[in-house]
């Protein structure tokens, strides 16, 4: 007799939960994803780029506040699919000495319970399954890989092939950045149906029109659901966790659907809300049996909240720049160190290109600067780089709710140094390559950046361990305290590396999904 309608309950359909659920959907078990988001309509605003960083149109309207009690709107993105429908879909893989203990200026990133070689064998099934785009070998810092990308990288347009020309000669090592994209040329080089979409500059931040990116909607959710024994229910926002008399059992989902409370029941509980909602929805769900948040002996749920320290900045190429896929160049010579520094910078990175609309945006926070210029020509000459350094975990540094429910990001940077030092080393390669030496601060990318509202990378507050007085889960990401319960999505990290996060939160989940699997059979 089935004791339960459902065996897997997966909360949230982002990175997390919507590859969990494509690994568990070929297996017959009754899965239901709950996701409080709807499809995110396709439209012509989602090209728009006023709709979209001016008006933040795809954003949830959320407010949240910072410790002191200021409230902010964090950019964040409640859709089928959770925050990869806006994604830039760089999807790099941490180096092999980011499990490991690492020093750097502002702390210790502690080691991982896995190693990189655990994880390997799922990098490379992500790479597959999210239809990756570059070249395993370019980057002198990445680790082995058993598999080529399923794809060859997407080629530089001329003006990023000149800068990686200009950065060898510096003696640096570009690389092609990995991209998950469903368009462009075939493997002959021949255009795709979607062909339009990868020369085009509205990818990084936006929702794709025409369906090109590798999302997790497109890749892993929509195909779960042509398996029968998988249910979607969207608007549906679970609100609390209930145990079992033992605690030691989740036995109940209760949640709102359009407003209206539901409950649901399954052998297994999945929570994949993104880090800082999971760690949110633990502490909501505080009983006799858990008086501090479920999960949560070890007094970790909320804690260690980490997000990357980033920043956007544009330079001004003295050549015109017409580039419209801009993403396609990295850089992790400082990665580790640097000639004059001995703890890590971070990463460089290309962003989505500038257009005329974004510069207007921004220029007001630019003080006076190139007011000789009209928008349209500086977005002309704009390149545009992402800088990401690691921000090292603090346990001060944490989600916590006040009494009314509302939520409180606590947060402070002690890494900052490097992220100049990395700022500068920048500054100092562009007016050698032939951009103007200044970097202007692009602020309206991802919200407000280096602000608390920017919480795109948002990982670590339901960190994964061996030992349960430092740890919520254990390796395979089950709540040590509960016998059924799983956490899936960015909160698992212990540290998060300075590279962007999903590849990994999808490796995992795969990983995640065996286990699972096994335990079902
Ligand atoms: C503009 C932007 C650009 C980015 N670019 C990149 C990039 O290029 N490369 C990269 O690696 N990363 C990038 N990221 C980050 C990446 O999108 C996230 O790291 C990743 O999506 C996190 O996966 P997740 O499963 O933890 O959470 P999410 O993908 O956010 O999924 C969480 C899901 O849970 C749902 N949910 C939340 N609470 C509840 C609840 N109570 N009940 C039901 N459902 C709930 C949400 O609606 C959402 O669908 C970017 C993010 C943004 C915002």
């Amino acid at each position: 007799m089935q004791s339960t309608p459902y065996d897997v309950i997966i909360i949230g359909t982002g990175a997390g939960g919507g590859t969990l659920a494509h690994r568990l959907a070929p297996s017959g078990k009754r899965i239901l994803l709950l996701e409080r988001g709807d499809w995110l309509p396709r439209e012509r605003a989602n090209w728009d780029s006023a709709a979209v960083f001016l008006q933040g149109r795809y954003q949830a309207r959320e407010t949240w506040y910072d410790a002191d009690g200021h409230p902010f709107h964090p950019g964040i993105h409640y859709w089928v699919g959770g925050n990869t429908k806006v994604y830039g879909a760089a999807l790099f893989r941490l180096r092999p000495q980011d499990f490991r203990e690492i020093r750097h200026y502002g702390g210790i990133s502690p080691a991982w319970p896995i190693t990189y070689d655990d994880l390997e064998p799922y990098y490379s099934q992500a790479e597959q399954l999210y239809q990756v785009r570059g070249r395993h070998g370019e980057d002198p810092t990445e680790g082995h890989w058993s598999q080529q990308y399923p794809h060859p990288p997407i080629r530089h347009e001329p003006r990023i092939q000149q800068l990686s020309d200009d950065l060898e000669r510096l003696g640096l090592h570009p690389f092609h950045a990995p991209c998950g994209a469903l368009l462009d040329q075939d493997d002959q080089g021949r255009a795709t149906p979607f062909s339009r979409c990868i020369r085009c500059d509205r990818y990084d931040g936006f929702p794709c029109l025409v369906q090109g990116k590798s999302d997790a909607e497109i890749i892993c959710v929509r195909p779960a659901l042509t398996h029968p024994n998988v249910q979607l229910l969207t608007r549906t926002r679970a609100t609390r966790l209930v145990t079992d008399g033992s605690g030691r059992t989740v036995t109940r989902v209760l949640a709102e659907r359009d407003g209206q409370p539901e409950e649901y029941r399954a052998d297994i509980v999945v929570v994949a809300c993104g880090a800082i909602n999971s760690a949110a929805l633990l502490l909501r769900s505080a009983s006799d049996q858990h008086p501090h948040g479920l999960a949560n002996r070890s007094d970790v749920v909320g804690r260690y909240y980490m997000r990357h320290i980033s920043s956007a900045v544009m330079a001004l190429s003295i050549e015109p720049n017409p580039t419209q896929f801009q993403k396609t160049l990295a850089l992790n010579d400082f990665y580790f160190r640097a000639d004059d520094w001995d703890y890590p910078l971070g990463n460089i990175q290309m962003v989505g290109k500038s257009d005329g609309e974004m510069v207007k945006g921004e220029a007001p926070h630019w003080a006076g600067w190139a007011p000789e210029m009209a928008f349209e020509e500086i977005a002309r000459h704009a390149v545009d780089f992402w800088l990401t350094t690691e921000d090292p975990p603090l346990a001060e540094n944490r989600v916590t709710l006040d009494r009314d429910g509302a939520l409180r990001l606590h947060l402070r940077d002690v890494n900052g140094e490097a992220h100049r030092r990395l700022t500068a080393k920048l500054q100092r390669i562009v007016s050698r390559a032939g951009m103007r030496e200044h970097l202007l601060p692009r602020r309206l990318y991802l919200g407000k950046l280096m602000d608390i509202a920017a919480t795109a990378h948002q990982a670590g507050t339901v960190r994964f361990g061996t030992d349960p007085r430092t740890s919520a889960l254990d390796v395979f990401c089950k709540a040590h305290d509960l016998d059924n319960l799983y956490v899936v999505d960015g909160s698992f990290f212990p540290s998060i590396g300075a590279v962007n996060p999903a590849l990994t939160i999808m490796a995992n989940a795969l990983r995640v999904g065996d286990h699972l699997l096994e335990r079902l059979k």
